[in-house]
């Protein structure tokens, strides 16, 4: 009997140390953050047991009465958030949403504008990402290194050149807006759709902080819903376009792309959106002034951020050209024996060069500002982590402070109540 509930509580036990490890580190990876309380508890419901494949009211499967309702108001909800006509939360993940998008507005061998992942692309937006297994024909607009954003000359050459169906902006090292603005006129003169990936930066938007889409031409927008925006591991794709494009996005979605949509994280992703509603202008500001704050202490203390020129930074992410202090693996991996959390990331630099051993790392400042990083707690983490790269701290030493600088900051914020997210919660005794 019970002969393998060694492994279960050895699962159990790397949760938990898992938890305690987050808990004492500083996380600053630009795609993670921490949910709120009601939203964890959303994730427990049995909501999570069920499934409710298709449309609220035009089900499949009995016992969605409830569940029916819930869609109602996550949609209603998303729709309020991003002054949108159109919010479809059952995308499971980004790339799910990402998916729904290609399958519903592109066919194979049709033309796609989309940018290259030397300027921070997402690898979905790779030819051997979705785009690519989806067989299109994917062309990428010109970068602007110094800047780090596309350049807009160079994209309206390419888009009038190649005439594509589909014009993809949204990146994953995501420092300045896209150039929609700009590009309007180009994309109406031929025609194209315009779709927005908005995974990094959906809770920036939300805050009305970075840009504005839906105003600026995007047809679409896709998003994951667990970075800037600070819900659970969910997608969503919003829209502001003729009612024939958007049924064909809602069929790539379902049954394109998924069956089920995992409807407790749908409930979580509704209370986030309140949340959102209640505390996203206060939460995104106060984001881009620590990513800000972070950047410039960082680059007065001798790290090369990039993006100098345009003040390193208008989102969450910042990123910097570590090859000084050994390249972004050597830099990543010494900070996280540190308790510092970050990845190791393409610099424009890289062309070509193995993604395992590129020269930049990347920084996001959405869960430290999430757990309360006021400006002087972020100039007291680029100070550890000067200390750290330059070697004038023993990395044990550097481990006890960084500790110590995260012990005051377990508690959510910008939520409906608060907990410490790190915390293990036990249900079996
Ligand atoms: C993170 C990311 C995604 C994918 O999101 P998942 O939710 O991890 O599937 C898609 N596009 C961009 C630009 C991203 O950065």
């Amino acid at each position: 009997m019970d002969k393998f509930f060694s492994d279960a509580m050895e699962i159990r036990d790397l949760a938990k140390k898992h938890n305690k490890m987050f808990e004492e580190s500083i996380p600053l990876i630009a795609s993670e953050n921490v949910m709120s309380p009601l939203a964890m508890e959303m994730l427990l419901t049995d909501f999570g047991h069920r499934y409710a494949e298709g449309l609220p009211h035009q089900r499949y499967y009995q016992g969605n009465f409830f569940v029916d309702q819930l869609e109602d108001k996550v949609i209603e909800l998303g729709k309020k958030l991003y002054n949108a006509p159109q919010f479809d939360p059952r995308p499971v993940s980004g790339t799910n949403a990402n998916m729904g998008v290609i399958f519903g507005l592109t066919k194979p061998m049709e033309r796609i504008c989309a940018p290259d992942l030397s300027g921070g692309g997402h690898i979905s937006a790779a030819k051997f990402g979705a785009l690519g297994f989806r067989g299109l024909d994917i062309v990428n607009y010109p970068y602007d290194e110094e800047t780090m954003t596309i350049d807009v000359d160079g994209a309206r050459k390419t888009i009038l050149e190649t005439r594509p169906n589909l014009c993809l902006f949204g990146q994953s090292v995501f420092l300045f807006p896209a150039p929609l603005k700009e590009l309007r006129d180009t994309f109406q003169e031929v025609g194209c759709k315009v779709w927005y990936d908005g995974a990094h930066v959906a809770g920036l938007i939300a805050g009305k902080k970075f840009q504005d889409p839906l105003r600026e031409g995007a047809d679409v927008i896709t998003g994951s819903t667990h970075k800037t925006l600070p819900g659970p591991q969910h997608g969503m794709v919003i829209g502001n376009t003729d009612e024939k494009t958007w049924k064909k996005v809602q069929k790539g979605v379902f049954p394109g792309v998924l069956s089920n949509h995992h409807l407790n994280t749908m409930a979580a992703l509704g209370i986030t959106l309140a949340e959102m509603l209640d505390y996203g202008e206060a939460y995104a500001q106060k984001i881009i002034d620590n990513a800000r704050t972070l950047a410039e202490e960082l680059y007065a203390l001798g790290m090369d951020v990039l993006a100098e020129k345009r003040g390193f930074t208008s989102s969450h992410t910042l990123v910097a050209d570590v090859r000084k202090f050994g390249g972004g693996k050597e830099v990543a991996e010494k900070l996280e024996r540190c308790n510092i959390i970050l990845n190791k990331n393409l610099i424009p630099v890289d062309k070509n060069r193995n993604s395992q051993d590129p020269s930049g790392i990347r920084i996001g400042t959405q869960e430290i500002t999430r757990i309360g990083f006021e400006k002087n707690d972020v100039k007291a983490l680029a100070e550890i982590m000067m200390k750290i790269l330059k070697n004038n701290i023993s990395e044990e030493k550097a481990k006890e402070e960084v500790m110590n600088l995260k012990s005051e900051f377990k508690q959510v914020k910008f939520c409906y109540g608060t907990t410490n997210p790190y915390e293990y919660i036990e249900l079996f005794k």
